[in-house]
């Protein structure tokens, strides 16, 4: 995704890659949250698509919430959009977005050593034909949650590991075992087991019969290492027996796999000339959010590192990088570690607890601050006094647009910085003009507008908003600020800019 990005900023990138081959395990199924909309507005949603071969993000009826359902058909544009997208295809996706893109990528290539030294980063790698080193103005560490890089770095990567198994598994069904209607199961000799989430003494079961095939997942408190072992069906059974206490019985597996959670964050996602992104940054304890955040991480570092590299960033610009994603992970953790808290209660009081949660998601506002926490869109209290929508990102809602509204796909394609004038505004239009190289000048109408003009980053963050409300001088005041704090006070050349 990074690679991606810097090759659209016209950066090119090397990628060092210890595995000699892709992986093909499939963990993320898909993408989801806030990166849909990144995608839709760079009008790059279609590549994917294609790629997981659907048709487009889904509204999803529901989603697993620490150990519940959240039931979003209630709301009719839920914040938790979801494309079905197995990771080895994400990732193959990435890889030709970033081959295209100018980006060379080497497989079998190990990151051993990182030095800074007289403003470059040395880096030692372990090839097929052995060592050798090269230098480099800058390093990501996007190598995961063991990342040797923030090791080498010595950055700290502080928080808690479970002492938890989950294994998730997906099985042809066998004969004694009928799927129900409405997700459970019918099982010769065992009687009815519910479809979701059941919590024991000894941890926490779940299965659904949808879709034709029996999918099974299970969590128990386990010390015990298993490394890279693939999961079998004996491993999975022997679980079912220990938490549920019946031997369930399990088809063919058709997908089957084993993890444990973590909860950290690095302390800082930048030490001088080098940096982390995605699971290098932050492991969370609940699934389904760790590729959005990653892939945001590199959506917002990219035009930094372009800029810093091109010479136009103001100094302090790469330095934001981490203060933002740091910010977000640490929302992405408060929902997280609460989900473990929730699906751990056991007894009666962990009971209560699931029951009230669910009793408050009945209703639809707090409903919808979940759906935007783990969509990774909810950036907490509002910190700007201009407009509400400064420091929030872009989303089709927060235009009041329908979903994927065809009239803003790729409105973000160059990924520039995007005035979007909403109200016909020549004096903001000419003020942005002056960063002209940098900044595209985009008309559209909205009835009613969320505001007379945005200023939009390439990472869908709202950098500045203005109403017909604001005073004509406090706009154009503000609006120089945002355009100064993210390109640098420098008043480019004008340029003619895409419509
Ligand atoms: C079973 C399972 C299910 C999951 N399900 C979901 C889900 O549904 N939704 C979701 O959002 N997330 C899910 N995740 C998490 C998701 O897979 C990760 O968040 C994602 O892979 C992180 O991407 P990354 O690029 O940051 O790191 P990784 O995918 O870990 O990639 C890091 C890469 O760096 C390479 N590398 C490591 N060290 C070096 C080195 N020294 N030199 C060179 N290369 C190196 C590795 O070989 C690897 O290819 C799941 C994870 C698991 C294990």
């Amino acid at each position: 995704m990074l690679a991606g990005e810097l090759g659209q900023a016209g950066v090119r990138t090397l990628l060092l890659e210890r595995r000699a081959e892709p992986s093909e395990v499939a963990k993320a199924g898909g993408l989801a949250g806030q990166i849909l909309e990144l995608l839709h507005f760079r009008g790059e949603l279609d590549r994917f698509c294609e790629a997981g071969g659907s048709k487009g993000p889904e509204a999803v009826p529901s989603l697993p919430f620490g150990g519940l359902q959240l039931d979003f058909s209630q709301i009719p544009d839920p914040p938790m959009q979801v494309l079905r997208l197995p990771q080895p295809q994400l990732e193959a996706a990435l890889a030709d977005r970033a081959s295209e893109r100018g980006s060379e990528i080497r497989r079998g290539h190990e990151v051993i050593g990182l030095q800074q030294q007289d403003g470059v980063v040395k880096v030692e790698v372990r090839g097929p034909q052995g060592r050798y080193e090269m230098a480099t103005q800058f390093v990501v560490g996007c190598d995961g949650g063991r990342s040797r890089v923030r090791d080498l770095a010595g950055i700290p990567f502080r928080g808690t590991s479970l002492p938890e198994i989950e294994r998730l598994a997906s099985v042809t069904v066998p004969e004694s075992v009928t799927l129900l209607d409405d997700g459970g199961l019918q099982v010769d000799g065992i009687g009815r087991i519910p479809f979701g989430y059941t919590a024991t003494e000894r941890g926490v079961f779940a299965c659904s019969g949808l879709e034709g095939r029996l999918s099974v997942y299970t969590a128990e408190v386990e010390a015990r290492e298993y490394d890279d072992a693939p999961m079998t069906i004996a491993e999975l059974s022997a679980s079912v027996n220990r938490v549920l206490g019946v031997d369930l019985p399990l088809g063919e597996p058709l997908r089957m796999t084993r993890f444990g959670y973590s909860a950290k964050q690095a302390d800082t996602y930048r030490h001088g000339r080098i940096f982390l992104a995605g699971d290098a940054a932050h492991l969370f304890p609940a699934g389904g959010v760790a590729v959005n955040a990653g892939m945001l991480d590199a959506a917002n570092l990219a035009w930094k590192l372009a800029g810093t590299i091109h010479g136009w960033a103001p100094p302090d610009l790469l330095d934001t990088y981490s203060d933002e994603r740091r910010a977000a992970a640490e929302r992405t953790l408060l929902h997280t570690r609460a989900q473990v808290a929730l699906r751990r209660g056991y007894g009666p009081d962990g009971d209560a607890l699931r029951a009230l949660v669910l009793e408050l998601t009945a209703d639809e506002q707090p409903l919808r601050r979940l759906g935007a926490l783990m969509a990774g869109t909810d950036a907490g209290a509002p910190k700007s006094q201009v407009h509400p929508l400064v420091g929030t990102f872009l989303t089709s809602r927060a235009l009041s647009v329908q979903q994927g509204d065809p009239r803003f796909a790729g409105m973000l394609r160059t990924g520039r910085l995007v005035l979007l004038d909403l109200a016909d505004r020549p004096d903001l239009r000419e003020l942005a003009g002056r960063w002209g190289e940098h900044v595209d000048v985009i008309r559209a109408t909205i009835d009613p507008p969320p505001a007379d003009a945005l200023l939009i980053r390439p990472d869908t963050h709202i950098a500045w908003a203005a109403t017909s409300q604001t005073a004509v001088q406090t706009a154009l005041r503000t609006l120089r600020e945002a355009l100064s704090t993210w390109l640098g006070t420098r008043p480019h050349q004008r340029t003619e800019s895409p419509a």
